[in-house]
């Protein structure tokens, strides 16, 4: 079988695989023809996601020249249902919501302009990494490459062949698509609910434009934290829309698995990094779409310098994610999963009525716009005037 060379391999054509190769791209052009980007299925694919795009993806892409112009729902503000009230900011501009299948396609094809060679219907089984590089087989076909990253997502196949472990921070997640009914927030606003306290998570309402109109996606984001038992997010999410006039059994029911960031445990091996939900991603919203996008920023950057140099160990990538802007936003929802989940949640909840710009700040967060930080902390913190 023949073997073809590349500079670098990047496993899984997802917003993280794709961003990887276009911020590579940006800094060194020179590599055009040279990285490969190997896709396991076929564009365009379904990824069970409820595509709410932080503003902040856009604006990294949009900083390399990047738009990326599929169906959206424009999203000015979130609101949260906790049990002792209701909380709304609306500071306009803080996102969008698109659909994955259309969004992860088009992301691709921008990749592969650039100079990306995308394959699709090539998922990775094996790899062996010697001296000179890293041996990719699919099966079908080898490729060669100096370098390897995985960005193959919540199951991912680099990961486990790294014998990296998968962590303890694993979600169950469960949506479906519905037509809108009252008692809907409006269309520009992501809802989250917290209402519910027999598990630790979220309910969401989110606009999500399908077939030409605006339909609701309804899900469910149950955590186990510490390896506590998952209660059963079907039957979960079959009560809730119950209680919304709905019926489970009327729409297509989409299930998987996320998984949070351990920062403490490695995400690379000699030539070999990974991104993306592959490393992990927020645990306690589980958010991905824009993180994806942050670790591709971070990964073209760093790719960039090591390819040129030939320090190709990796010996220092998690303390490059952890020092970059997604590293420290990570670790702070990390913190915050663990004040919420294991100290308890009333304090926080509490918090965001009593100072609803604890939302506002959630939402600068999402939309990419939380510097200066002092300016939140002396609005949210307490012992400060809201006002000041
Ligand atoms: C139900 C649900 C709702 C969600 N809602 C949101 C949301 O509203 N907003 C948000 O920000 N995040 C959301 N997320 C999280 C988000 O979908 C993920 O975090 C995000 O997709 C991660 O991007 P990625 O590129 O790392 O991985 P993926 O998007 O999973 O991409 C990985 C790619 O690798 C390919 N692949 C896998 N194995 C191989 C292989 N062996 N060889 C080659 N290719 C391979 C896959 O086919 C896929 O295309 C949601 C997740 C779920 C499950």
């Amino acid at each position: 079988m023949q073997v073809r060379p590349y500079e670098l391999i990047i496993v899984g054509a997802g917003p993280a695989g794709s961003a990887t190769a276009l911020f590579l791209l940006h800094h060194r052009p020179d590599l055009q023809g040279r990285i490969l980007l190997l896709e396991r299925r076929s564009f365009p694919r379904e990824k069970f996601c409820a595509g709410a795009l932080g503003g902040r993806a856009d604006r990294l892409l949009e900083e390399i020249g990047v738009r990326i112009e599929v169906p959206s729902v424009a999203i000015d503000g979130l609101m949260l249902s906790l049990p002792d009230g209701r909380v709304e900011r609306t500071p306009g501009g803080i996102g969008r919501v698109i659909r994955r299948r259309e969004f992860d396609h088009a992301l691709a094809l921008v990749a592969r302009d650039r100079g990306a060679e995308l394959l699709e219907g090539h998922g990775v089984r094996t790899f062996t990494v010697d001296k000179g590089g890293v041996e990719v087989s699919t099966g079908r076909e080898r490729f060669r490459g100096r370098a390897l990253v995985g960005a193959d997502g919540v199951g991912s196949t680099v990961r486990r062949a790294l014998g990296l472990p998968f962590g303890r921070l694993k979600a169950s997640v469960v949506e479906v698509d519905t037509e809108r009914v009252s008692g809907d927030p409006p269309d520009h606003l992501l809802h989250f609910d917290v209402t519910d306290r027999t598990y630790r998570g979220y309910a969401w309402d989110f606009p999500t434009p399908l077939k030409g109109r605006v339909m609701v996606s309804r899900g469910l984001y149950v955590l186990s934290y510490d390896g506590s038992t998952v209660p059963e997010v079907t039957d979960l999410l079959a009560e809730r829309l119950r209680a919304q006039g709905l019926c489970i059994q009327d729409y297509r029911v989409k299930r998987m698995a996320e998984r949070g960031i351990e920062l403490h445990r490695p995400t690379a091996r000699p030539r070999i990094l990974l991104v993306g939900e592959a490393a992990g991603i927020d645990p306690i919203t589980g958010e991905g779409i824009a993180q994806a996008v942050q670790y591709g920023s971070v990964a073209g950057r760093y790719l960039a310098e090591r390819l040129r140099t030939g320090r190709l160990s990796f010996r220092d990538w998690r303390l490059r994610l952890a020092s970059s802007d997604l590293g420290k936003d990570l670790a702070f929802r990390r913190l915050l999963a663990q004040g919420c989940y294991r100290w308890g949640r009333h304090p926080f909840e509490r918090l965001f009525l009593d100072r609803p710009e604890a939302l506002e700040f959630g939402a600068a967060i999402f939309a990419g716009r939380v510097r200066p930080w002092r300016k939140w902390a002396s609005k949210i913190l307490p012992g400060q005037s809201p006002a000041s």
